[in-house]
C-alpha cells in the first residue's frame, strides 16, 4: 500500500478559469481519473507516452478502490461485499472466455504477439487477456499514478472556480481523505457491476438458488441441475455454456424480445420470457411451463455513479450512443467540457475504443485537440444519437 501523504501536501489547491481550447498545459494542472480499469489505464497510458515524449503532462492522480488494476479483468472470487465492506466490483468469473477475437480488441502500439512473442489463436481465456494488459501497462511506468484501494465518494463542479472538488476514501486506513481539487476528471469507473434485478410474480417463494450473473463465478454448484437462465445477452450464452461444460442437466434459457437462435446442443432450450414462478415451476409467457432447480438472472447491469453530483451523472442504458457526450466521451451537460468518460457505450469493441477515446481525452486535455462551440458539439451528438 502507497501512503498517501500526497493529499495533506499544501499548495495542491489549483484553481484556473483557463477553458481546454486553450490551455498551455503547465505542471499544476491537476487532472483525476475514477477507475484503474482498462479505460482509465489507457488514460494513464497515453499521458505516460507524452511524458516519454518530453512532453509536459498535467499532475495525475488515479483512485481505484480494488486493490490492483484491471477493472473486471482482476477476478475476484469474491461475491457481494468485500472486506472493507464495499460493493464486490468484480463480475467476471473463472471459467471466462473471451467473446471478442483478439484481432478486435489488439494495441496497435503493443499487440498479443509482442506481448506473448508468438502467434496465439483468435479466442482466449481471462487468464490471457489479463496478461497482456497487464504487459502494456508494465511496459509504460504507470502505476505510481494510481491509488488502490482508494474509493471516490463525491465529485462536484465548482462553477465559481472552475474546478472539480474530489471526497475520497482510504479503505485501509478506513478514513475519509481531505477535499481535492481537480481540473479535469475523467471518469472510467465501467458500467458492469451493478446488477439490474428484475421482479418476476412468485420469485420470492422459488425454493431454489436465485442469483443474479453478478454473482456467478463458476457453475460446478449446479451439477446435475436443471437451470433457468433469464436473458438473451452475451452473459445468458455465455452462462448457459459454461454450466452445460460443468456437469448442469438441462438449461432453458428465456428472452424477453427474440431468441438468441444458435444451435444449441440439445440439453440448452429456449423460451419465451417467464410470467410467474410457483414453487419450483416456471411459466412462459407462450403457456409452457418447467420445474427448475435454480435461476441465473443474466438481465444486464445499471449505469450507476452515486459519487456524481446530479448534474454531472451519466443517465444511460448500454447502448452505442448514450445521449450527453461529444464524441461519446466528453459530457456536454456541466463541467465546462473538463469532465470526460471513458468506455460507456455498449462494448462491441473494448480495448481499442477504450484506448482511441483516452488519446481523444488526453488531446484534449493537453489542448492538441481545439474543440468546437457548445452547439456544433450538441449537433454531432445529436447526429450520432439519430444514427
Ligand atoms: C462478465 C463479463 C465478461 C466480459 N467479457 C469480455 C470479453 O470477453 N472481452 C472483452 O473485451 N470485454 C469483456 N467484457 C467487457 C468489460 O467491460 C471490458 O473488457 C472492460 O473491463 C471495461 O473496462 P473499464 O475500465 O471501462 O471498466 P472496469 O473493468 O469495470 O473497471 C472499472 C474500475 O473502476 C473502479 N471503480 C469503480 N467505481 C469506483 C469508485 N467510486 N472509486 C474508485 N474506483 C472505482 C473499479 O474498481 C474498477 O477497477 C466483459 C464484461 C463482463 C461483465
Amino acid at each position: 500500500m502507497l501512503k498517501d501523504d500526497f493529499c495533506q501536501r499544501p499548495g495542491l489547491e489549483f484553481t484556473t478559469s483557463l477553458k481546454p481550447t486553450n490551455v498551455k498545459m503547465s505542471k499544476e494542472k491537476r487532472v483525476c481519473v475514477i477507475g484503474a480499469g482498462p479505460s482509465g489505464m489507457s488514460v494513464l497510458y497515453h499521458f505516460n507516452k507524452l511524458k516519454e515524449q518530453g512532453k509536459q503532462i498535467p499532475e495525475i492522480v488515479c483512485f481505484d478502490r480494488q486493490s490492483d488494476w484491471g477493472g473486471l479483468w482482476k477476478y475476484s472470487w469474491e461475491t457481494g461485499i468485500d472486506q472493507f465492506g464495499e460493493p464486490v466490483h468484480g463480475s467476471m468469473y473463472q471459467g471466462l472466455w473471451s467473446n471478442v477475437p483478439k484481432e478486435a480488441i489488439e494495441y496497435p502500439d503493443y499487440t498479443f504477439e509482442d506481448h506473448f512473442r508468438k502467434a496465439i489463436p483468435s479466442f482466449q481465456p481471462r487468464e490471457v487477456l489479463y496478461d497482456y494488459l497487464k504487459g502494456r501497462w508494465t511496459k509504460g511506468n504507470l502505476r505510481h499514478w494510481i491509488r488502490f484501494n482508494h474509493v471516490v465518494r463525491q465529485v462536484t463542479y465548482d462553477d465559481d472556480t472552475d474546478d472539480f472538488s474530489v471526497v475520497v476514501k482510504s479503505l485501509v486506513e478506513d478514513k475519509d481523505l481531505p477535499v481535492q481539487k481537480y481540473d479535469y476528471l475523467i471518469v472510467a469507473s465501467g458500467h458492469f457491476s451493478v446488477p439490474n434485478v428484475p421482479f418476476f410474480p412468485g420469485i420470492e417463494q422459488f425454493p431454489g438458488r436465485v442469483m443474479h450473473s453478478h454473482d456467478f463465478r463458476n457453475a460446478y454448484q449446479f451439477q446435475g441441475q436443471t437451470l433457468l437462465v433469464a436473458g438473451s445477452s452475451s452473459s445468458a450464452q455465455d452462462i448457459a455454456i459454461q454450466n452445460l461444460k460443468c456437469g448442469a442437466k438441462k438449461i432453458i434459457c428465456c428472452y424477453k424480445t427474440r431468441p438468441m437462435g444458435f444451435k444449441w446442443p440439445p440439453e440448452i432450450t429456449e423460451r419465451p420470457l417467464l410470467t410467474k414462478i410457483e414453487s419450483k415451476t416456471v411459466h412462459f409467457r407462450d403457456g409452457t411451463t418447467a420445474d427448475v432447480d435454480a435461476i441465473i438472472l443474466c438481465t444486464g447491469y445499471l449505469f450507476h455513479f452515486p459519487f456524481l453530483e446530479e448534474r454531472l451523472r451519466l443517465k444511460a442504458k448500454n447502448i452505442l450512443y448514450p445521449a450527453g457526450m461529444y464524441k461519446n466521451v466528453l459530457w456536454t451537460e456541466a463541467g465546462n467540457n473538463k469532465f470526460f468518460y471513458i468506455g460507456m457505450q455498449n462494448q462491441y469493441y473494448t480495448f481499442t475504443m477504450f484506448d482511441a477515446q483516452a488519446k481523444w481525452t488526453v488531446n484534449c486535455i493537453t489542448g492538441e485537440l481545439k474543440l468546437p462551440d457548445q452547439e456544433a458539439m450538441k449537433k454531432d451528438l445529436e447526429k450520432w444519437i439519430a444514427k
